[in-house]
């Protein structure tokens, strides 16, 4: 929709200036959607830990005294644990408020070491803490050029969400191939996969899926936009394949510590 605006400019009687504006409506108006979408999703989501939070506070107010040990220690691990769900979100929101649209990484605060990629994943299984994921990793160390906590965020997020977008009796795994000068890792699920029109569109900003599973899911749709920025400041990258109702695999790329990059590929590594 357009919206025309006209004004004319006359000096001695004359036109002199005549200029017409148009405004696209629809823009706009999406513009305004998106704001309102993106308020309504944030606060879903802060509000979604803030409820159990306040609940199990005003519980151990009242009653905490009286309570087992055991159970006061409950209530409070669940607090702990809801309130650091709301800190990364909070995270998530302030980093990718930061990184622009353009390609750069001002942003992302890398800082690049070689670190042992089999211990990464296996400290995010861990920490995931379910028998859904079966890892399959070289026994010996693989180095790769990397930043430590960024690397366990980005897996985090992608075993998470093969976790999440998944049913729950189905198995993720997670296997790691070394090529040339490449380490990958590959995490695969059997999940409802992701139409090939959006394929790349998972890695935009806010952007997720529109279908019911999707929607009942929690998420802001910032996940994998930040999983990808993170791992090419790293001088790597993220891609994915996936079919419809069979499942998709996201694969991590990172380079290998103490191999020579191969030409056409060397990516430059902000420290
Ligand atoms: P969030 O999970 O918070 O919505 P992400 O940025 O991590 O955000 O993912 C963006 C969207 O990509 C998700 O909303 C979902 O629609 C889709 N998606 C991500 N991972 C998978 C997966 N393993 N299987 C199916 N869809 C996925």
């Amino acid at each position: 929709r357009l919206r025309l605006a006209h004004s004319a400019l006359f000096a001695g009687g004359s036109l002199v200036r005549d200029v017409v504006v148009v405004h696209d409506l629809t823009r706009e108006h999406r513009t305004e959607r998106l704001k309102a979408d993106f308020i309504a999703t944030v606060s879903h989501e802060l509000r979604t830990p803030l409820t159990p939070i306040i609940g199990y506070l005003g519980l151990l107010r009242t009653r905490g005294d009286r309570m087992p040990a055991q159970k006061r220690q409950d209530c409070l691990d669940l607090i702990a644990d809801r309130a650091a769900h709301m800190s990364r979100l909070v995270e998530d929101l302030l980093l990718a408020s930061r990184i622009g649209d353009a390609d750069d990484d001002l942003g992302l605060h890398v800082s690049v070491g070689t670190h042992d990629l089999t211990a990464i994943v296996r400290q995010v299984a861990d920490d995931l803490d379910t028998s859904r994921i079966k890892i399959d990793v070289p026994g010996h160390p693989v180095p790769v050029v990397c930043d430590e906590g960024r690397t366990l965020q980005v897996l985090t997020n992608l075993i998470g969400n093969a976790l999440k977008y998944s049913p729950s009796t189905e198995d993720v795994r997670v296997r790691l191939r070394v090529d040339a000068d490449r380490v990958h890792v590959d995490v695969s699920d059997h999940g409802r996969g992701i139409p090939a029109d959006q394929l790349e569109k998972v890695f935009e900003k806010f952007h997720r899926v529109e279908d019911p599973m999707t929607m009942s899911t929690s998420g802001t749709g910032l996940g994998l936009f930040i999983a990808r920025r993170l791992a090419q400041a790293m001088g790597g990258d993220i891609a994915v394949t996936s079919t419809l109702n069979v499942g998709s695999v996201f694969t991590l790329t990172l380079r290998h510590a103490g191999r020579p990059v191969s030409g056409a590929d060397r990516t430059p590594v902000a420290a």
